[in-house]
């Protein structure tokens, strides 16, 4: 199809934006959700209505209705295509508090329903894994952050949470964090088991805007390794990525390490719309070693890779300046 054809031409990189419901009755949404051709409209509250609309394009924008089983099905097929051997990227950004854990994750609070896209995509891995009997797939998975430009692995006791050093390795397996645990999971209780203690050692911190803010990238890979009859093989990941605040911090409020992680932060996450606009654009030079993020994703970015980025924004006015932000960072990358 035409659609297929021009993500090809795009490298593979999909953009899309979420929109979360609104919190707050009294206060006027900003965003006029426009939906079926993926834009949106962005109202600026302090400017008279005809001057202060922005149009913004993605690939496709779920609004507040949208159920975590939508936003599955839009990438379900390039889920499935680990399977097949592709490496695959999905990346939640935006501001504190607009819903990318809730995307990836689910709800806040861990309910056990409601489920989000790391446990319907393992869900689904599974699935094919269960049905392609011609294939013997093995399925590994490693959860680490990366704070302050560290990566710590997330999957050990915390007591025994040590830093680690991102190798480029030449095996075919991909391997660049040769020492984070790897565990090897048959069944969507296993993973889920491995979440919690993987969000249990997420490096939380004081924001003023959330105080279980995570001011660290997380990364959830799950590797995939089939064997077929004929001895031949296939290894793939796919990297399921909550990032960090996208918020811009005000200087005169923080010092300090609050101040030393909002720098880390920013140029990560600059680094990563760099990269992905570099793809884009299919430029020779792609800057994956200016942030740990890159490097880590480097094997999953470009390539035969496929890319999906989740730009979720708040709706409500005071949140203007960050979701403009965010939207504009997306189009950007997209
Ligand atoms: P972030 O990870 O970006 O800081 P969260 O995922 O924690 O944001 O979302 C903030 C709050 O909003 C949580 O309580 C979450 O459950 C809720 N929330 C986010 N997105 C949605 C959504 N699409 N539908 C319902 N609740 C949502
Ligand atoms: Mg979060």
């Amino acid at each position: 199809s035409l659609y297929n054809m021009v993500q090809d031409l795009k490298g593979n990189i999909r953009v899309y934006c979420r929109i979360r419901p609104s919190f707050n009755c009294s206060s006027k949404d900003v965003i006029e959700f426009i939906g079926e051709d993926g834009s949106l409209m962005l109202l600026d509250p302090l400017k008279p209505k005809k001057y202060g609309r922005k149009v913004f394009r993605f690939n496709r924008v779920f609004g507040p209705a949208a159920k975590q089983d939508d936003v599955f099905k839009d990438i379900q097929p390039l889920i499935r295509s680990v399977m097949d051997g592709y490496n695959v990227c999905v990346f939640a950004y935006g501001q504190t508090g607009s819903g990318k854990t809730h995307t990836m994750n689910g709800p806040s609070g861990g309910a056990d329903k409601d489920f989000g896209i790391n446990y319907l995509a393992l869900n689904d891995l599974f699935q094919i894994q269960n049905v392609r009997k011609d294939i013997d797939y093995e399925i590994n998975v490693q959860m680490v952050e990366i704070y302050n430009e560290q990566v710590r692995d997330l999957l050990v006791a915390e007591s025994s949470i040590t830093k680690l050093e991102i190798r480029s390795c030449t095996s075919d397996t991909g391997l660049s964090l040769p020492d984070a645990t790897r565990h090897s999971v048959k069944s969507t209780a296993d993973v889920l088991n491995l979440i919690k203690l993987g969000e249990l050692n997420r490096a939380v911190s004081f924001t003023s805007m959330n105080n279980q803010s995570s001011r660290s990238h997380s990364i959830l890979t799950v590797y995939v390794h089939g064997k077929d009859n004929s001895g031949s093989s296939i290894r793939s990941c796919l990297h399921l990525v909550d990032l960090a605040g996208s918020e811009r911090i005000d200087k005169s409020e923080v010092t300090g390490d609050r101040l030393k992680e909002a720098q880390y932060i920013n140029k990560s996450l600059s680094c990563l719309g760099d990269v992905i606009m570099a793809l884009a654009q299919k430029n020779s030079h792609i800057p994956y070693r200016n942030s740990k993020l890159t490097l880590l994703l480097q094997d999953s970015l470009g390539g035969h890779a496929k890319t999906v980025m989740f730009a979720h924004v708040s709706p409500e006015e005071d949140s203007f300046s960050e979701t403009l932000s965010t939207l504009k960072f997306a189009q950007n990358v997209s």
